[in-house]
């Protein structure tokens, strides 16, 4: 295992923000990480896990600690009938495409959502009107150095699920899709590519939706119908194409992005009456 000391956290997050991690690792076995969570016991060292970092907003003073990241190195996945079997660091992307190939529908949605398997779980990360919580059948991870698989009570909510609560670590998960025509399944990703281009701001870097969406609102059109379109503190952003984006425009710390947070739920607050509450997780030392 190669740990990696005072690693800049901006270079493993889609903002391209984030102070240093005091240790870094990326894994690529389940032994790795038990390993690694000892080590960090051991040496009375707090660990954080992290995925693709697509919905991680990291502080400038970065993470105490080690931080456990599981992504490409622990991918492996298999699928068998209308079952994929998968480790948690297989981007969604991967999966959907691979499901595409071989006739499974049910995960066109998440072809363009940007995190692992394991964030998604651990997210309920879910898009044009597709959740993980339709597909997920089991889920093992590790909770105090052991090792469980569950079936069912996974929690899940809007953005959400149990796995938040348990403070565990996702391993693997079994996902149960449908026969499909792959032409059709094709055709459903293009057109939520498609859509995404147009209206997201993917040339830039995000966390994606800052904040979870209000029930009976858009985030977004609060924001934009507060006129705060384009507004910025620092570097960082309110997306000229999609208000309930910011956007690094360049050099922005997490204190631009945190101020311009305070800043936006304040304003939708007096203006709406409606609080905004944060979906991007903030993490590290402040
Ligand atoms: C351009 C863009 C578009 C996006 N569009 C969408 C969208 O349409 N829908 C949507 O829901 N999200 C969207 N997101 C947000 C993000 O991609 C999802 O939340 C994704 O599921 C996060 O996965 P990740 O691997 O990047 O997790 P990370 O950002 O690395 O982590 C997120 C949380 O999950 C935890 N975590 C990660 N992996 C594990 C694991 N193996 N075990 C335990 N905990 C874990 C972390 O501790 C953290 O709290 C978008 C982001 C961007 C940048």
């Amino acid at each position: 295992m190669k740990i990696i000391k005072n690693e800049p956290m901006k270079n493993h997050t889609s903002f391209k923000i984030g102070g240093t991690a005091d240790e870094f690792c990326t894994v690529s076995s389940k032994e790795e990480i038990i390993e690694l969570i000892n080590y960090a016991k051991g040496k009375n060292m707090p660990y954080f896990v992290m995925g693709n970092g697509s919905n991680i907003l990291v502080s400038d003073k970065g993470i105490r600690g080690v931080v456990i990241q599981i992504s490409s190195n622990f991918s492996n996945y298999e699928i068998s009938g209308s079952m994929i079997n998968a480790e948690s660091g297989v981007l969604l992307s991967t999966l959907a495409k691979a499901a595409q190939k071989n006739a499974l529908s049910g995960m066109e949605f998440a072809s363009g959502i940007p995190g692992t398997l394991g964030g998604a779980i651990y997210m309920n990360a879910g898009a044009y009107g597709g959740e993980m919580s339709s597909i997920v059948k089991s889920v093992t991870y590790l909770k105090n150095g052991e090792i469980k698989k569950i079936g069912d009570g996974f929690g899940f909510g809007y953005r959400k699920s149990i796995f938040a609560d348990l403070g565990v670590v996702i391993l693997e998960a079994e996902l149960e899709l449908k026969e499909g025509n792959p032409e059709e399944i094709k055709a459903k990703m293009e057109d939520y590519k498609t859509r995404r281009t147009e209206k997201q701001p993917l040339n830039m870097p995000s966390a994606g939706s800052v904040f979870k969406r209000p029930e009976g609102y858009f985030a977004g059109k609060l924001i934009e119908d507060a006129g705060l379109k384009g507004f910025q503190v620092g570097g960082a952003k309110v997306s000229e194409k999609h208000s309930g984006f910011i956007v690094n425009a360049g050099g922005a710390t997490a204190n631009d992005v945190l101020s311009l947070i305070r800043h936006i739920q304040i304003t939708v607050k007096e203006k709406f009456g409606v609080e905004l509450e944060t979906e991007v997780k903030i993490v590290g030392e402040f």
